[in-house]
């Protein structure tokens, strides 16, 4: 059985002994033949393209070259003792360097006019010249003369570490292990995916695919291979989470919202403050139809800061209200949901709508009475936070929860909220962390996603530029204008753990620096930092609020709340510093009123190239989506706000920022296969079966969950 042959103990293998085997399973969790197997090559080199040496400079990773040995010379004493050859073709000359068995190096290559070698490195500069430390070397033959070791022109190189390097498995050791395994008799990999898939898509067999991946004979069966097992990887994850899917809608039964009556429209007729957005309306009624439809509803809000969630929300509580049910929207914290209290209150104002709120810090008068009202059924709609999992607040008839800002709630809680009801209600989940398709399909792909993607008419996108430190007195200057239009400027400066007590001098050099070019009394200047006092903190924060102080220089501690409309210009220091996500989060606190806001981004010279991409996308786009995007491309999904709980993301060759081709096709194959085969119970879905339960072993069993 390949089976077995793929869960042999690495320890077995040709070439391993106990120490190694150790620093397999420690440093790379490599315990089988097939964890090995799967562990795949982060970059490839083509072998068969030699460069001449006044070709070689830093952007290039490695270099491979051909040439002649011409001297030699033992340099330093001791710990730098180090072998130098000089090493020559028809363009130029450059220096090989040995620290390590300098020595060996030193009676094995000896400067000889007719003997050529290859050679292989990472070419360095050191004092304006190249130099190869450590290069891979070997005498021409006709073999290499056009690839090494006859494994492929392609060589795949392996991601290791220090440890195991020390015991020779460096990315040449591996690969010495991987063709070990693929060499042996026994090598065999059962296909995981039926005849139908496999033909559909034009796949590599799983043996052949694993074969390639790792040795490539070309370029082209390079990109099958990899193509073939991002595939494979993306549409298991998906299978398994429309799998879910299905199993929820199957037994979960929904209520059923079938009409829209009074609450809603003589809001929508009367209380209306404004005008819908097409995306508002459009998500209201995905949204609407999905609460009618006889399944529960588990849909993903997602739009931008300012999109207008909020009333999205409303709206849909009003009709679980018109259905004889009861809604409950649940924050994060405490400012957040007395904020949605007092939007929401305002907004049902005259109605006969009961609307109430509870928090940790509700008195326990104020709690009775919530609890009473709840259930009796007197109060319709209860905003607050985590307050409202507690076992004692039992509502008579709960038919709606609306979650804000999902990734700080998890599972357990969203669960925790479908039984405070004898059938779960409906659940909606908002997030105003903009994210990518791909990555929202992956991390919530068992959720139905409604997305708001246009913003309310009349707002003025928000004029983003970069600036040089070196240009700070022209900013002064148009802070000195915008003040002068009676406008407010906040002035962010970075604020990061490792360093606090460099970031708190850089804020106080920055306060003090603007106190100076605005002088008082004509100016008033606030600052916020971490190291306040919260009393402090808040009454620096209020003057700024009540228009008393032009200026607000802060550590990014500003809260999320704070909301000046007068506010028109926000100023981020050492932008460099900052992620694009935090960047585009800050940015959202101008804009929020009539007038024409700014965002200036302040950095130094030295700027790496993903310091710069990170400027510029900022100056492009207001788009949070867009943003998200790039956010993705630069720092990868694990890294992007809230999505670090998630296991989904530990994928082994497909990557979420430039595979979403892949990633919609196997999707939508997952999707139409469990609706041809809901229990995969067709013959020639028994590969896809077996592998799935082998897959997820620590996890559910496809019988169980089907
Ligand atoms: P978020 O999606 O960030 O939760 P909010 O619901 O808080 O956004 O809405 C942001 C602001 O936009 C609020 O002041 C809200 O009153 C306003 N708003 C919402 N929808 C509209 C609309 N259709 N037209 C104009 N303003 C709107
Ligand atoms: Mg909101």
């Amino acid at each position: 059985m390949a089976s077995a042959f793929l869960h042999t103990p690495i320890d077995y293998l040709k070439g391993i002994w106990t120490a190694r085997a150790d620093m397999l399973k420690k440093e790379l969790r490599i315990f089988t033949y097939n964890d090995l197997l799967r562990f795949y090559p982060f970059r490839y080199v083509d072998r068969s393209k030699f460069y001449k040496i006044n070709e070689v400079n830093d952007t290039l990773a490695y270099v491979q070259l051909k040439g002649k040995i011409v001297g030699t010379q033992m340099l330093g004493e001791k710990r730098s003792l180090r072998f130098v050859a000089k090493f020559m073709d028809d363009t130029g000359k450059m220096d090989l360097v040995w620290f390590q068995g300098a020595k060996w190096f030193s009676e094995n290559f000896k400067p000889d006019m007719n003997k050529e070698y290859v050679v292989f490195g990472r070419p360095t500069e050191f004092k304006g010249k190249y130099n190869i430390a450590h290069p891979d070397i070997e005498p021409v033959s006709d073999e290499n003369a056009k690839t090494v070791s006859g494994m492929g022109a392609l060589q795949g190189f392996y991601n290791s570490t220090t440890k195991l390097t020390a015991r020779g498995l460096d990315s040449k050791g591996i690969a010495k292990l991987l063709n070990t395994v693929i060499s042996m008799p026994g090598y065999q990999i059962d296909e995981c995916l039926s005849p139908d898939i496999i033909s559909r898509f034009q796949l590599m067999s799983k043996e052949e695919a694993v074969r390639q991946i790792h040795f490539p004979r070309t370029t082209d069966l390079l990109k099958k291979a990899e193509f073939r097992l991002k595939f494979e990887e993306l549409f298991f994850i998906q299978l398994k989470l429309l799998k879910q899917k299905s199993l929820r809608e199957k037994t979960t039964k929904g209520f059923v919202f079938s009409k829209v009556g009074d609450y809603f429209n003589n809001f929508y007729t009367n209380y209306l403050p404004f005008e819908l957005t097409g995306a508002q309306k459009r998500v209201t009624k995905e949204i609407r139809l999905d609460m009618g439809s006889g399944k529960q509803m588990n849909r993903l809000l997602q739009g931008d800061v300012g999109s207008g969630k909020t009333l999205v929300a409303l709206l849909n509580m009003l009709i679980a209200m018109d259905n004889g049910f009861q809604a409950c929207m649940m924050a994060p914290t405490e400012i957040l949901a007395n904020q949605h209290f007092q939007t929401i209150s305002e907004l049902v104002k005259g109605q006969n709508i009961v609307v109430d709120i509870l928090t940790g810090s509700k008195k326990t008068k104020h709690r009775k009475v919530v609890h009473e009202q709840l259930r009796s059924g007197e109060l319709h709609i209860l905003i607050g936070t985590h307050a409202l999992l507690e076992d004692d607040v039992i509502f008579k008839n709960l038919g709606l929860v609306v979650i804000d800002e999902q990734h700080r709630f998890g599972v357990a809680q969203r669960a925790k909220m479908w039984a405070k009801n004898s059938q779960p209600p409906h659940v909606l989940i908002m997030s105003a962390t903009p994210i990518p398709r791909t990555l929202a399909m992956t991390l919530y792909g068992d959720l139905d996603v409604s997305t708001i993607d246009e913003m309310p008419p009349g707002r003025k996108s928000i004029q983003t530029v970069h600036r040089f430190d070196t240009h700070r007195d022209r900013v002064f200057g148009f802070m000195r204008e915008q003040i002068a239009l009676g406008r407010q400027i906040y002035i962010v400066y970075p604020l990061i753990k490792e360093s606090e007590t460099m970031d708190y001098k850089d804020l106080m050099d920055g306060y003090e620096s603007i106190a100076r070019a605005f002088p008082m009394p004509q100016y008033q200047v606030s600052i916020v930092h971490g190291q306040m006092k919260p009393e402090a903190k808040d009454y620096e924060m209020q003057r700024f609020v009540k228009g008393e102080t032009h200026i607000m220089v802060a550590t990014t501690v500003i809260e999320v709340g704070v909301n000046v409309p007068n506010a028109s210009v926000m100023i981020i220091e050492s932008a460099e510093r900052f992620g694009l996500s935090q960047l585009h989060q800050l940015r959202g606190r101008v804009g929020r009123g009539a007038e024409q806001s700014y965002c200036i981004l302040m950095t130094s010279y030295k700027l790496s190239a993903e310091g710069k991409l990170r400027m510029e996308t900022m100056v492009r786009t207001n788009d949070g989506f867009e943003i998200a995007e790039v956010d993705l491309k630069l720092r990868g999904p694990g890294d992007l706000a809230g999505t670090t709980q998630s296991g989904v993301l530990d994928l082994s060759i497909a990557d979420l920022a430039k595979d979403a081709q892949i990633l919609y096709a196997a999707r939508n194959m997952a999707q139409e296969l469990i609706s041809d085969d809901p229990h995969l119970t067709k013959p020639e879905n028994a590969p896809i079966v077996q592998f799935f339960n082998s897959y997820f072993r620590s996890e559910t069993n496809w019988s169980k969950i089907s």
